[in-house]
């Protein structure tokens, strides 16, 4: 039985996180969504090393394979130097799984949040050879077998190297501060692959990594595409002119001056919104939230009747009086939203402190939870995450 990391100890962030020297889309979007998202997923923890772990779900699983594999077979596909060659003999499922044990093992071994067994066994790789095969057909051969970089950095430096073309490309700008890592480029063909279908809101990532282009090397991109692994193969060249990315320009670079002034003055507003809460990873240090939860009594007065267990995040306010703090935790507790609440929490997810120190509640992360004979029973299940408060 593994312990539990130190991670689930509830702390309070003790540093504001350091302001990015470059912006890049991502980092954009999540300020724009919820900017205390951002604060609380940057900001620095005692019991956190390194990066703020992360979730994983299956379809980042998929993309981060399969743009890995595409990586690979246009390595393989330059030094054979002839693309059908290549394609004939790349053997697709061993790269595959050479990924797929890579990723698992490094993550694992990083992450506490990740759950390797349950993620490798929702894992298929015939999955991600179908995703990797669709989009290779979608690619005419010249492309990926050209002359290019891998992995090239775009270097901010002025005197970087020209023309930038590669896979992965990262490419750094300084006015506005921004930098973006563009899956392929060649002969100023932008072209993302996504696993997945099509998607509106990759319009404007497309329109941002056009606009690093631009200011990059003064040049317009000769076209802005996405290959999907459903066949699609879509074209976004009505975004690109001078005018629309001058504009674009502008309002990042306003963006960036009113988001870091905002950075600096302390810790910034929680925007709630139910569907994007649910799935905020930092929700455990969130206080608004939990407020919120606990006026939203509805969903849990609508399910009492259900006869199946649900899914759901709730905060624990009084652990069970026989508890000593560590082993499985059993017994009756008190939550805002429930009233009494019969707990069955896992040993692996329970304190193992040695200083005899006791929790004085939790925040969980979805808990399975039924009402049976007038009481309501919650337990733990593989991917629920328990959150000590001392
Ligand atoms: S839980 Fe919601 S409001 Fe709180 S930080 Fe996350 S996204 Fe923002």
């Amino acid at each position: 039985m593994d312990n539990m990391n130190e991670f689930y100890i509830l702390s309070e962030p003790e540093g504001n996180p350091d302001i990015p020297k470059y912006w890049s889309y991502s980092q954009l979007e999540e300020m724009r969504t919820c900017p205390k998202k951002w604060w609380l997923s940057r900001a620095k923890y005692p019991n956190i090393k390194g990066n703020y772990p992360r979730y994983f779900t299956l379809p980042m699983l998929h993309g981060i394979i399969l743009h890995k594999t595409i990586e690979k077979f246009g390595r393989y596909a330059k030094k054979q130097d002839n693309y059908d060659f290549a394609r004939s003999y790349f053997r697709i499922r061993s790269a595959i799984q050479a990924e797929i044990r890579e990723l698992l093992e490094y993550e694992s071994s990083v992450n506490p949040r990740f759950k390797k067994s349950y993620l490798k066994s929702l894992l298929c790789i015939d999955d991600c050879i179908n995703n990797f095969k669709r989009i290779i057909s979608e690619v005419e051969k010249n492309v990926l077998i050209s002359n290019v970089d891998y992995q090239y950095n775009a270097s901010p430096h002025p005197t970087a190297k020209l023309p930038i073309k590669g896979h992965e490309v990262t490419i750094y700008v300084e006015y506005p501060p921004i930098v973006g890592r563009i899956d392929f480029i060649n002969d100023g063909r932008i072209i993302d692959f996504k696993s997945g279908a099509p998607n509106s809101a990759y319009e404007s990532q497309l329109q941002f990594y056009a606009l690093l282009f631009w200011l990059k090397t003064g040049h317009l991109p000769s076209s802005l595409e996405i290959v999907f692994s459903n066949h699609a193969h879509a074209t976004y060249n009505n975004l690109l002119s001078i005018e629309k990315l001058t504009s674009l320009r502008d309002e990042v670079e306003e963006e960036i001056i009113n988001i870091e002034e905002s950075i600096q003055s302390g810790l910034p507003e929680a925007n709630i919104r139910g569907d994007q809460c649910e799935y905020c990873p930092c929700r455990q240090n969130c206080d608004e939230y939990w407020t919120y939860l606990n006026k939203e009594s509805k969903v849990i007065e609508l399910n009492k009747d259900k006869l199946e267990p649900f899914w759901i995040d709730i905060e624990i306010i009084e652990l069970p009086n026989s508890w000593q703090g560590f082993g499985s935790c059993t017994g009756i507790g008190q939550s805002q939203q429930l009233g009494e609440v019969y707990l069955n929490i896992e040993p692996d997810k329970c304190p193992n402190r040695l200083d005899n120190s006791c929790p004085v509640g939790a925040r969980i992360l979805g808990a399975k939870l039924r009402y049976e004979t007038n009481r309501w029973y919650l337990k733990t299940a593989l991917f629920t995450e328990v959150f000590w408060i001392y």
